[in-house]
């Protein structure tokens, strides 16, 4: 009998925090639901906001990824159905003690991998919605993973830090990750009025030498109602331009796996 298909892996990672990783990884997994795909997001962050942005109170969560990675609980205890067709791997403010503990276990970059490992055949996609550090949760996360996206806000100054992360990811690769490929660079915020941001989308594949994804996600007010309400601009703005863009790139990005 043939082996089930084993779920791609997706990192969305970037270490500035408010560049749309959140935002990327409830937005495409919800077009991703849409589109007839069995979708698991991970939460990796202790701020746990794609937690809260899917409707879940993290303080009410009782079993999560934080129990889960320590091995004192079964991944399946903590997969949670969330709004939109999509499971949820839930995170809560304990996670942020996670990353003191597992300094000291051998193998700690293989955490994630092992634990998602059990499910993978339950799923096609499993995105993780990576903290804003590069610390070992992202560590793990890069090493779990078969692709990686990078949300980048469309404007000149996010980009520091961003070399940090690609010698990061060449290291993984190297030594940890061999199937670790990039999908892309996720432009994000983009002011298409703008010619700086204009200017600096069409220097940014030139610059980091990889793919860049399109189309650029668009400035709008709506991503900031979504996560109250516990649903993906994609329910709560279904045929706004975010919503859009969103799914288009979703497309791209189901093209590249
Ligand atoms: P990160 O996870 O990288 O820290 P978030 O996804 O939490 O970033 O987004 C940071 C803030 O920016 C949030 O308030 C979110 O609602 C807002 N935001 C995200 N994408 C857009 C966008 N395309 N246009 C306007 N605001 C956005
Ligand atoms: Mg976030």
């Amino acid at each position: 009998m043939a082996r089930a298909k084993k779920s791609a892996i997706i990192a969305v990672a970037n270490q500035k925090g408010g560049v749309a990783k959140t935002t990327s990884v409830a937005s495409i997994g919800a077009a991703m639901a849409e589109s007839g795909k069995r979708v698991l997001l991970v939460d990796l962050d202790p701020q746990a906001s794609l937690t809260f942005s899917l409707g879940i109170d993290p303080d009410a969560v009782e079993v999560s990824i934080h129990e889960v990675l320590l091995g004192q609980a079964e991944v399946a205890e903590a997969i949670l159905e969330a709004s939109e067709g999509v499971d949820l791997l839930p995170s809560t403010i304990d996670l942020a003690g996670a990353e003191a503990q597992l300094l000291t276990r051998p193998g700690r970059e293989f955490v994630l991998q092992s634990v998602l490992e059990e499910v993978r055949t339950d799923y096609d996609v499993i995105l993780l919605d990576c903290s804003p550090s590069l610390g070992v949760l992202t560590l793990a996360a890069l090493t779990a993973a078969t692709g990686l996206i990078i949300p980048m806000q469309a404007e000149m100054l996010s980009h520091r830090g961003v070399g940090q992360l690609l010698d990061t990811v060449r290291d993984v690769k190297k030594l940890l990750n061999k199937k670790l490929k990039t999908i892309g660079i996720l432009p994000t915020m983009y002011d298409g009025r703008s010619n700086h941001a204009r200017e600096v989308l069409d220097d940014l594949g030139g610059r980091y030498k990889l793919p860049v994804l399109s189309p650029p996600i668009p400035r709008t007010v709506r991503f900031a109602e979504a996560p109250a309400a516990g649903r993906s601009i994609l329910d709560t703005a279904r045929s706004s331009k975010g919503a859009t863009a969103y799914r288009e790139v979703t497309e791209s990005i189901l093209a590249a796996l």
